[in-house]
């Protein structure tokens, strides 16, 4: 009997297929939608998408995850019927109508894999830079070299970038155009009007239902009627004053006369609006926009104006992918109550001469890391960031000594310098403001669950503070 050498080898045995070195996890709606965090060990994700909704939520999981062993993985969809969803559209490495498919496909995994090994690992301090760059990685893995807007209904803004807004529920979109905004000005992406959108001035949504409404009484319940002005008399009224129950013809209430011709003996010069609700008759309605989602009713020159552009990668944005890139800005410094690095280094600099002049005074450094930050700040926008990190330094500065000092090294990592402390009391203070902070997110952001970690270290008099800072750094993220 006659086989097909390629489709001998390929089983499905327990979800996984071993095919070319490679073993393809088969995803199905056997396997739980809550958790899919065991599949992240294998080389390539088949998903089966006959039920759209319940690829979608496993393919969004997949490439809206923060490691890029799972966001970088192969995806393949297997029975991917014609959907309108731009993310299951554009967030897959390929089609497959039948598992003898693997053969083509586990081509197209190892190319991804290599180029997976070249990408540059380096975390960028701020979460616009960690977000740009999970998308230029993605890119790059996959040869894409636009951000394109595609039209989704599901959008609050009317479109989505679906290699960056998968990182973002469909409310979140605005953030994904400030996003886009960082990145035009850190020079990665190069933009090219495609479109432009107005939004709620309240809450950023796009979703809005314009009307004329009742310049006296901003009711939209009006009729409107042609006014006529009719030549010979020169009186001007109303349709319905010319009109009568019987037939179609038009005579005039002033001065008796059948209208003849538009244009000859009559005109239409403009329209009168008439407010069912206020009763008073008005020629220029307002136009108003009622957004569906927080019911504010604007005017709609009050509307903010957003670009929606084509952005393509300029040569900076190219090569970040595979050599990382430094962002400009570091927006942390400036916060109240806080020192920046530089003068942090410059500090410890004396505080250590001090300690090497008097050795009974002890000084301890702490370095303060909120693990899993970004998954907040990514919901709670830039602005709730920075209230956040000024809360944050109000509780500590609360108790720490005011010669003490709190520097930002980026909007997760932390540095403290806490005077005439010992270690043991440093350890003490830091679990105190740990509990703290923990409760003050917790309280104020939702019931969030901050990982926040710490080192402390206590000042040695004979080494350098440059050093002691980069030893205590290392030895907590080695
Ligand atoms: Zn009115
Ligand atoms: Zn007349
Ligand atoms: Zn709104």
């Amino acid at each position: 009997m006659a086989m097909n050498t390629s489709t001998e080898n390929i089983k499905v045995v327990d979800h996984k297929i071993n095919y070319n070195n490679l073993v393809f996890y088969v995803i199905d709606t056997t396997n739980s939608i809550l958790n899919i965090d065991h599949t992240m060990g294998y080389d390539a994700i088949i998903l089966d998408a006959s039920d759209p909704e319940y690829a979608r939520i496993v393919l969004k999981k997949i490439r809206s995850h923060y490691n890029p062993e799972f966001y970088l993985k192969p995806v393949f969809l297997l029975n991917f019927k014609e959907t309108k969803d731009p993310l299951l559209n554009n967030m897959h490495d390929g089609l497959m109508t039948s598992y003898d498919q693997v053969v083509s496909m586990s081509e197209v995994a190892k190319r991804i894999f290599l180029k997976t090994t070249q990408l540059d690992n380096q975390l960028i301090p701020s979460f616009e830079g960690q977000t740009v760059k999970k998308v230029l990685n993605y890119m790059y893995t996959r040869d894409i070299r636009t951000l394109k807007p595609i039209v989704d209904l599901n959008s609050s803004i009317g479109y989505t970038y679906p290699e960056l807004s998968i990182n973002f529920t469909n409310t979140e979109e605005p953030q994904v155009l400030e996003i886009l905004e960082w990145a035009d000005r850190e020079g990665l992406i190069w933009p090219d009007f495609y479109e432009r959108v107005y939004l709620c001035n309240n809450c950023n949504s796009g979703a809005l239902s314009y009307r004329e409404v009742c310049p006296h009484c901003n009711s939209a319940n009006s009729k409107s009627e042609d006014l006529v002005h009719h030549f010979p008399c020169a009186y001007i009224g109303p349709i319905s004053d010319f009109q009568n129950n019987i037939d179609s013809s038009l005579n005039c209430p002033k001065c008796n006369k059948t209208l003849r011709h538009i244009g000859i003996d009559y005109d239409k010069p403009s329209v009168i609006h008439h407010c069912n609700n206020c009763d008073q008759n008005y020629q220029d309605a307002f136009i108003k926009s009622k957004c569906l989602s927080c019911e504010d009713d604007i005017d709609v020159k009050y509307l903010v104006p957003k670009t929606v552009n084509i952005y393509k990668l300029t040569r900076k944005g190219r090569s970040a992918a595979t050599s990382g890139f430094l962002s400009s800005s570091l927006e942390v410094d400036d916060i109240f109550g806080t020192i920046n690095m530089q003068t942090l280094r410059i500090m410890l600099h004396y505080e250590l001469e001090k300690v090497k002049e008097s050795p009974a005074q002890k000084t301890s450094i702490a370095l303060v890391h909120l693990e899993n930050i970004f998954e907040l700040y990514n919901k709670i926008g830039k602005k709730g960031e920075r209230k956040l990190l000024e809360e944050l330094v109000a509780v500590v500065r609360e108790n720490i000594k005011s010669s003490d000092v709190i520097a930002f090294e980026s909007s997760s990592t932390l540095y403290l310098m806490l005077t005439n402390t010992a270690s043991e009391n440093a350890e003490q203070k830091l679990k105190n403001l740990t509990a703290l902070t923990e409760n003050l997110i917790k309280k104020n952001f939702n019931s969030f669950k901050v990982n926040l970690l710490y080192k402390v270290k206590m000042l040695d008099a004979n080494k350098k503070a440059e050093v002691q800072l980069q030893e205590l750094s290392k030895d907590f993220f080695a």
